[in-house]
């Protein structure tokens, strides 16, 4: 059995991937460079889904965050492009092929819900259309859906930050934090919805095994921090302090506002239904999490 893996070869889809080959599941990445076990979104469009595949699961995306590009339209393009053109290949994949696959898994972002202090998200909340980033997880997860008829499984992942040391956000604030230069980022009391690896990883792979998992599930840990309490657990785990705030118009000139706000507010984000199919977190806790991405050589 072959799981085909759009964005495999990225911080998500290389610990995905990982997981999936442990588990004696054949992988094939869609990616835009050429390399083993891996095929480009021309050779998808034009021959199709692998044979035996039996889940397909949508990651790629451009790095929103990427502290080298600036916020222009040609970059917001790139970022809504990489997202939507690639589920909706994959979906239109999926539509063609004679033989199709049990599930479709698609990511997208707890971004769909309005930052807000006081809002309590479950996977039974409606996201919003309030700013690009919502626009885009709309549209993201628009594409990802399926003609009913086809009698295929669908499970959209509303992800929060995730925790990792070989990518997304970690990656970027490890060394000032190392250099004890890390704190909270604006106010520090904004939600900070979070997962870890490992548990992303194994919730994807729970949402292909579980055939009775279906439709949104918050891909969060059950633990709710702020920013600030991350950062304190970041700094702990670090054996630094973490009390070096970040002003909010730094980060508003450094990253433009309207990408800024992904660090500088945030949702309060409950995995109701994750918890309710049963499904177990490795590092349900921001300490035992944050514990493990700190460590210089990392274990699994
Ligand atoms: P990465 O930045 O690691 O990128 C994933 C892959 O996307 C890359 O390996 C690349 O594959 C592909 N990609 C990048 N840019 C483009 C582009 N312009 N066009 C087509 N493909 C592109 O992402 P993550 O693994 O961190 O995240 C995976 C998904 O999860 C993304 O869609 C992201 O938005 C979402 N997500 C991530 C969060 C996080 O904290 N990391 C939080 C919430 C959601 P290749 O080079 O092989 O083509």
């Amino acid at each position: 059995e072959s799981v085909l893996v759009g964005g495999g070869t990225g911080f998500v889809g290389t610990a995905f991937s990982q997981l999936l080959r442990s588990k004696g599941y054949g992988v094939t990445t869609v990616s835009r460079m050429p390399g083993p076990q891996r095929m480009s979104w021309t050779e998808l469009a034009e021959s199709g889904l692998p044979v035996n595949t039996v889940a397909v699961v949508s990651l790629a995306g451009q790095n929103v965050l990427d502290p080298t590009r600036r916020w222009t339209p040609g970059f917001k393009q790139n970022v809504w492009a990489s997202r939507v053109n690639t589920t909706q290949s994959l979906a239109n994949a999926i539509i063609k092929a004679p033989f199709k696959p049990k599930v479709f898994i698609s990511i997208s972002g707890v971004g769909i819900y309005q930052p807000s202090q006081t809002a309590e998200y479950n996977e039974d909340s409606h996201g919003g259309s309030f700013d690009f980033l919502s626009k885009l997880c709309q549209e993201w997860e628009s594409v990802a859906k399926l003609p009913a008829d086809l009698g295929i499984r669908q499970v959209t992942v509303r992800s929060g930050v995730i925790l990792g040391r070989n990518g997304g956000m970690v990656k970027q604030l490890f060394l000032p934090f190392y250099f004890g230069l890390g704190g909270p980022v604006g106010r520090g009391d904004q939600y900070m919805p979070w997962i870890h690896i490992h548990d992303m990883a194994n919730l994807l792979l729970f949402a292909i095994e579980n055939n009775n998992v279906q439709g949104v599930l918050h891909g969060v840990a059950p633990q709710i921090v702020t920013n600030k309490q991350f950062a304190k657990a970041f700094g702990r785990a670090l054996w630094r302090p973490a009390l070096i705030r970040l002003p909010e118009f730094v980060i508003n000139i450094a990253f433009s506002e309207e990408r800024a706000k992904i660090m500088t507010e945030g949702q309060k984000v409950i995995p109701k239904r994750t918890l309710a199919y049963g499904f177990q977190y490795k590092y349900p806790d921001i300490d035992s999490a944050c514990r493990q991405v700190a460590k210089l050589i990392p274990s699994k």
